[in-house]
């Protein structure tokens, strides 16, 4: 059978692929046009999709020899899984290979921004530093602080066990609470999000992008925090009203964002590069090697799956039978 990769992926992850199946990669630069894609999906029996937006439009035209849409990735709001499932289309995320390496990229740029360790760098790279000063380039403490978590899955839960090692009190926000027992073995606290962003320090974000979390951030939320408290965004660019956060943050009725994504990713809101109070990552919260290689290990694995008549280990749709 036939599968499309719409993006180069590691050779030693389409390996077993290609053992079995047809693969034919995108190689030109960026990503396929959307009639690049159509064209290629009306031909290919999956989709290994790697950033590729695959919205109702595009899912009218691919025609029904398409089974899968193995996204490369846990968040899927690029898909719109629900109308693939009246199609009949199954589609498939990469959860549980990148908790752990998105949670450490969140607390590098959560220490950065509260430690102000870009804006040294380039002090130091600038032929500033002329000595040991006192109070230069001083910060934000991280430890004893009060984190807030705002969806509490996977990541968020990883995110919130390292706090434990900063000696910190983690409120979380979820639409369920989770079992007491959980809540114990985690140390964390369930808050209301309007509490949650009050009282927090840090405020980090995790839940998937969906119609309700779609600014979920948004100024009168942005303005329940403290003066003195930081945003991290790892989830996705539109769950925070950008353009409401650079005000906050002219404003300084927060202290500061760290930002891995962004609202009309990749570009930027303007005002939000000329802050020094933000740092800004271009969406690596998975991006090791080693995590994107396996990332790659579990797409393949459910088209592997799917193409051999079995249910995909990660399936996010219920496709109807056609
Ligand atoms: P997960 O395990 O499904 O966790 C998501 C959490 O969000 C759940 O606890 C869910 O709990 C909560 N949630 C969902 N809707 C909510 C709402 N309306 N209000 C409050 N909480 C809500 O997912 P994950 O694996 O941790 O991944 C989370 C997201 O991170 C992904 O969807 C993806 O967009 C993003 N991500 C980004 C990167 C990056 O490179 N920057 C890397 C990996 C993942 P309830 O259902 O109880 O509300």
């Amino acid at each position: 059978m036939k599968v499309y990769v719409s993006f180069w992926l590691p050779e030693v992850a389409l390996e077993r692929l290609r053992q079995k199946h047809t693969v034919v990669s995108y190689e030109g630069e960026g990503l396929p046009s959307r009639e690049e894609l159509v064209a290629r999906l009306k031909e290919a029996d999956a989709f290994l999709c790697v950033g590729s937006r695959v919205d109702k439009e595009i899912l009218d035209q691919v025609g029904p020899r398409l089974k899968i849409i193995a996204n490369w990735g846990v968040g899927y709001n690029n898909i719109d899984a629900d109308y693939a499932a009246q199609k009949g289309i199954m589609v498939t995320n990469t959860p549980d290979v990148l908790t752990e390496t998105t949670a450490d990229l969140s607390w590098a740029i959560l220490m950065a921004v509260a430690r102000r360790v870009v804006e040294a760098d380039a002090y130091v790279r600038a032929g500033q530093f002329k000595g040991f000063k006192p109070f230069a380039m001083l910060g934000s403490d991280v430890w004893g602080k009060t984190i807030g978590i705002v969806g509490f899955g996977r990541i968020g839960q990883a995110v919130g066990r390292r706090a434990l090692g900063f000696g910190m009190r983690v409120l979380y926000h979820n639409r369920n609470r989770l079992p007491p027992e959980r809540e114990q073995e985690l140390q964390a606290t369930y808050s209301d999000l309007d509490t949650l962003l009050a009282e927090s320090d840090f405020v980090s974000l995790y839940v998937p992008l969906t119609d309700e979390t779609r600014h979920l951030i948004d100024a009168r939320r942005l303005s329940l925090m403290k003066p003195t408290a930081f945003l991290v965004n790892v989830s996705r660019g539109p769950v925070v009203d950008e353009q409401a956060l650079v005000e906050a943050l002219r404003a300084g009725t927060i202290a500061g964002a760290a930002l891995d994504v962004f609202e009309k990713e990749p570009e930027l809101t303007p005002g939000l590069t000329s802050l020094t109070n933000v740092v800004l990552t271009p969406h690596i919260g998975s991006g090791s090697w080693e995590t994107r290689t396996n990332m790659a290990h579990v797409a393949v694995r459910n088209i592997m799956a799917a193409l051999e008549g079995k249910t995909p280990p990660n399936l996010v749709n219920q496709p109807v039978s056609r």
